[in-house]
C-alpha cells in the first residue's frame, strides 16, 4: 500500500515526523514480528491513533476516546491513511498549522498477533480480530467496520475488547497517561519541543496536586483540618509535577 496520502499531507521541511523513504524490511518473514503502538494526539482534538504493521506499513485508525479495556464499551476508530513503520516510535511536536500540527506521545507499543487466520480477507470483510502484546494493552481485540458512518476516505470502525484476562473496567486512559518511550506527559513533550505547553497540558489529566491541595481553610475549622491534614500525611506528600 502507498505512503501517497501520508506524504501529501505533510511538508517534511517542516515536519519532524518521518518521511517513510526508508524501505521497510521483507514482509511477513517467518517470525518476523509486527508492530503495534498507540499515539495520543493532542491535535485539533485529542485522539489515540491505533496502528498495526501490515505489508510493510502502519495501518492506522484515530480513536477519539482512545481504547478501553472493558468488553461492554464500544470505541469509535476512523480508519486514516497508512502510515510508514517508522513512524511508530515517532514522539515529539508537529508545527501549528501543519496537518496533524500538535503533541504525540508514544502511550503503548509492543506487537501485535492476528487472531483471524487471512489479515488480508478480514481487513475486507472489516472484521479483524487481533491479540495486542502491549506494555499497556493486553490480549484479544476486535475492530469490526460500521455502516452508515464515516466516509470512503475514513471508513469507520469500533475497537471491543474481548472479555479474558485482561478485560478491565478501569479507564486505563486515565490510570495511565504517560509515555512509554520516555515517561512524559504531553505537556512536557510540547515544552521539550517547543511546541505548545497549554494546548498539549489539556490532553494529560487534571493536576492531581489541585485536588491534594484545597484553598486555605477558614481560622475555625483549622483545628478539624490539621487533624484531617496529619491522617493524610501517613501517606508520602504528593509530588509536585515539576519534580517528574
Ligand atoms: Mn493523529
Amino acid at each position: 500500500m502507498p505512503l501517497n496520502e501520508y506524504r501529501k499531507k505533510r511538508r517534511f521541511d517542516v515536519t519532524s515526523e518521518p518521511s517513510g523513504k526508508k524501505l521497510a524490511p521483507p514482509p511477513s518473514k517467518p517470525k518476523h514480528k509486527l508492530a503495534y503502538v498507540v499515539q495520543k494526539h493532542r491535535a485539533t482534538n485529542l485522539h489515540y491513533d491505533l496502528r498495526l504493521e501490515w505489508n510493510g506499513v502502519l495501518l492506522s485508525w484515530a480513536v477519539p476516546k482512545g481504547p478501553s479495556t472493558d468488553p461492554s464499551v464500544k470505541r469509535l476508530a476512523m480508519q486514516v491513511e497508512d502510515h510508514p513503520l517508522d513512524y511508530a516510535s515517532f514522539e515529539g511536536t508537529i508545527p501549528e498549522g501543519e496537518y496533524g500540527g500538535g503533541t504525540v506521545m508514544v502511550w503503548d507499543d509492543g506487537t501485535w498477533e492476528p487472531e483471524s487466520p487471512d489479515v488480508n480477507a478480514a481487513l475486507a470483510k472489516g472484521d479483524l480480530k487481533f491479540i495486542l502484546l502491549g506494555k499497556k494493552l493486553r490480549g484479544s481485540w476486535v475492530l469490526v467496520r460500521t455502516r452508515g458512518f464515516g466516509s470512503s476516505s475514513k471508513p469507520s470502525w469500533l475497537l471491543i475488547k474481548h472479555r479474558d484476562e485482561y478485560a478491565s473496567t478501569d479507564d486505563i486512559t486515565v490510570t495511565k497517561p504517560k509515555s512509554v518511550l520516555s515517561g512524559r506527559l504531553l505537556a512536557q513533550i510540547a515544552k521539550d519541543g517547543g511546541g505548545d505547553v497549554a494546548k498539549a497540558a489539556t490532553g494529560d489529566p487534571p493536576k492531581p496536586a489541585a485536588a491534594a491541595a484545597p484553598a486555605k481553610p477558614a481560622r475555625k475549622s483549622a483545628a478539624k483540618s490539621s487533624r484531617a491534614a496529619s491522617a493524610r500525611s501517613s501517606k508520602p506528600p504528593a509530588r509536585t509535577r515539576k519534580s517528574r
